[in-house]
């Protein structure tokens, strides 16, 4: 038949459910959101929802603009912030030369590309899996990388990522901080000085509420209108009522968050030198979860022994330079013992074999 279309989709991690599970596959955020949207939730007037839900999602602009210090106008509100990624693709990639990004990162950079027939070119990481700001400098329709990078895991400081938008001024540079809260520098101190400049954000890690579907960008406002038409040219209503004020009460209970937040990067860097004694090597994480490796061991094998002990893990057989890694991302803290003590166990169990 003609005119139709083939696409290979992302691929997320498996969404498997029982109890007994110990679930590190999505870097899903182990605590509950806050208290306040439980409490919302008891008492949510049903009757709200026999009406559209708002356009231009003022209440939830308004707290995130006193959160990060400017005005509403600076904010783009989307259906988690994949559909936030989407709306800035289109909104922002539409030149003739091929956007930029790294090849091993967020798999949903190329499934958009891909799905708006954006031009692209993925650049490979260097050696010790850094992105290299001078690979960026060349001609291109536009940029997008993940700070910290997923799922490596590791950051780049504010000093590059400012040279990688000083050196593009005349392209977008999106910066998606899915986990920047997890430890690292925002680059929102140079949103005044750099138009070309977008940020991504999402409340699925940091805030719990992954299965809310709520992220937004930040950008100047001359642009994010633009972004804005897009989005109404779309789905105008993709933020529903309840997730609007969900969001917004998580927004305004910072409080809770720094505590779930630093009992998390607590948590992790525990596990990440407990694990290391046992000889896994892993990278210093700024985010929810580590890439880790062994020198002796075999991470695919190691993957489906956890897997029979019901603990998910993220393996990506597909991608060459990831073959020995496991992404693991950093449940709670009686979580990773158990973890620990699986691990452990299974180093044990093969040094003897070997
Ligand atoms: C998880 C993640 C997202 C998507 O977040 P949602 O808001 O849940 O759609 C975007 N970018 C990166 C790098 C992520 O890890």
């Amino acid at each position: 038949m003609k005119g139709i279309r083939t696409i290979i989709p992302y691929i997320p991690g498996e969404q498997p459910n029982y109890p007994t599970m110990i679930k590190l596959n999505t870097n899903e955020n182990p605590y509950p959101p806050s208290p306040k949207i439980e409490a919302i939730l008891k008492s949510f007037n049903s009757e709200q929802l026999k009406r559209y839900s708002s356009t231009d999602n003022l209440s939830l602009k308004k707290s995130l603009a006193f959160k990060h210090g400017v005005t509403p106008e600076y904010f783009l509100i989307g259906n988690g912030s994949d559909e936030v990624l989407a709306f800035c693709f289109m909104a922002f990639f539409n030149s003739s030369e091929p956007i930029l990004f790294p090849d091993i990162t967020y798999g949903f950079y190329k499934v958009w590309a891909d799905l708006f027939h954006i031009p692209f070119q993925e650049i490979p990481l260097n050696n010790a899996y850094q992105i290299n700001i001078d690979d960026y400098i060349q001609p291109n329709g536009g940029i997008v990388i993940a700070n910290p990078n997923a799922p490596t895991s590791l950051i780049k400081p504010l000093s590059e990522i400012e040279e990688l938008i000083r050196q593009n001024p005349d392209v977008m540079v999106i910066i998606d901080e899915a986990y920047i809260d997890f430890g690292g520098e925002s680059a929102l101190s140079l949103l005044e000085s750099y138009p070309n400049l977008v940020i991504i954000r999402t409340l699925s890690k940091s805030r719990s509420l992954a299965g809310l579907r709520v992220g937004y960008a930040i950008g100047q406002p001359k642009y994010i209108r633009i972004a804005e038409s897009i989005k109404s040219s779309f789905n105008p209503y993709s933020v529903d009522s309840l997730a609007e004020t969900l969001a917004t009460a998580a927004i305004e209970d910072e409080k809770y968050y720094t505590e779930t937040i630093e009992k998390i990067c607590k948590t992790r860097d525990w596990f990440s030198q407990s694990i290391a004694h046992l000889g896994f090597q892993s990278f210093t994480s700024k985010t929810n979860f580590i890439l880790t490796t062994h020198s002796k061991l075999s991470m695919e094998d190691l993957y489906h022994y956890l897997e029979k002990q019901d603990i998910f893990v993220r393996y990506f057989p597909k991608i060459e330079r990831l073959r020995n890694y496991l992404r693991i991302s950093i449940g709670s803290q009686e979580e990773m013992n158990e973890v620990y003590q699986k691990l452990a166990h299974y180093v044990e169990s093969n040094r003897t074999k070997a």
